[in-house]
C-alpha cells in the first residue's frame, strides 16, 4: 500500500520537537474519539492519525469492487494494492484512494453498515495494522484512534485513553454529525447500526474492541468534546511534562 510521502508541517511551536510520542484512544463508536483526537493532537502539537478511517476506506473498496465483505483474503488483497494514504499536508489528514478524497464517502451509511465485517477479517487487520505501524514510524508524534490502538497496534504507548458513553448518547453524536454533514439521520437506524457494531467489534477475535490494560477510563456521558480533551491534556501534561513542554499552552 502506498502512503504518502508529504510530512504535514507541524505547527511553528513545536518544530524542534521530535521527540517520539504515540498516544493512544480507544473505544466504541460515539464517544467522540475522532473529535477529541485531532483536539488533544492539536492542543499538543501532535499528528492525528484515524484508524476507523482506514478500515471505512476498506469498506468502501469492497463495495466499489463489489466483493464480498466478508473475503477477507480477497479484500485484504485489494486494500493492499489500493493507493490508500492519508494527506498528511492538510490537518485533519483528508483519506485518499489514489487521487479521490473519501473522506465524506467513508461516513455513508452503506459503509457503516458493513465496517465491522470488514473489520473483523483478520487478513484486513494484518494489512492495516502494519500500515498503522509504518505510519507511526514515519509520523512518530502522534495521536492515533480506534479500536485496538492501545491494545494490539502501540500497547508500548506510554498514555493510552479509553472512552466509553452510554449507547443512547453515543447514537445521539452520531445522529448529529449525520445531520451536520446533511446526511439522511433515522433514529433507530443508527442506534441498531452503533448496537451491532458494538457487537461485532468486541466478540472478534483478531483486535476485539476492549479496554487495553492499563489505560486511562474517561466517561463522556456528561462532557462536552471541549471538556473531554481538557481533561485529557492535562492528564498527558501532568504524566510526560517532558515529551509535552509547551507549559504556557495549558489552559487556565
Ligand atoms: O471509529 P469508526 O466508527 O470510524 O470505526 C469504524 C469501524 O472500524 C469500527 O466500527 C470498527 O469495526 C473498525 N475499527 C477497528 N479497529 C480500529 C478502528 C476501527 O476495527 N482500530
Amino acid at each position: 500500500m502506498a502512503i504518502s510521502s508529504t510530512i504535514r508541517t507541524m505547527p511553528a511551536d513545536c518544530d524542534h520537537d521530535h521527540t517520539p510520542l504515540i498516544i493512544t484512544i480507544d473505544g466504541p463508536a460515539g464517544t467522540g474519539k475522532s473529535t477529541v483526537a485531532h483536539g488533544l493532537a492539536e492542543r499538543l502539537g501532535l499528528e492525528y492519525l484515524d484508524t476507523g478511517a482506514m478500515y471505512r476506506a476498506a469498506a468502501v473498496i469492497a463495495l466499489d469492487q463489489n466483493l464480498d465483505p466478508a473475503d477477507g483474503e480477497a479484500l485484504a488483497e485489494a486494500v493492499a494494492g489500493a493507493e490508500m494514504r492519508f494527506h498528511w499536508a492538510e490537518n485533519p489528514p483528508p483519506l485518499m484512494l489514489g487521487e479521490r478524497d473519501i473522506s465524506d464517502r467513508i461516513r455513508d451509511m452503506d459503509v457503516s453498515a458493513i465496517v465491522s465485517i470488514v473489520a473483523a477479517q483478520p487478513a484486513v487487520r494484518r494489512v492495516l495494522v502494519q500500515e498503522q505501524r509504518r505510519i507511526a514510524s514515519g509520523h512518530p508524534r502522534l495521536v492515533t484512534e480506534g479500536r485496538d490502538q492501545g491494545s494490539v497496534v502501540f500497547p508500548d504507548a506510554p498514555l493510552r485513553f479509553y472512552l466509553d458513553a452510554d449507547v443512547s448518547v453515543r447514537a445521539e453524536r452520531r445522529m448529529k454529525q449525520l445531520a451536520e454533514a446533511g446526511k439522511p439521520v433515522d433514529r433507530a437506524h443508527v442506534m441498531r447500526d452503533i448496537r451491532k457494531r458494538d457487537r461485532i467489534d468486541s466478540t472478534r477475535e483478531d483486535g476485539p474492541l476492549t479496554r487495553p490494560d492499563g489505560a486511562i477510563d474517561i466517561d463522556t456521558n456528561h462532557r462536552t468534546a471541549e471538556e473531554v480533551v481538557d481533561l485529557m491534556e492535562s492528564i498527558v501534561r501532568e504524566n510526560l511534562p517532558d515529551a509535552t513542554g509547551h507549559p504556557s499552552r495549558i489552559r487556565p
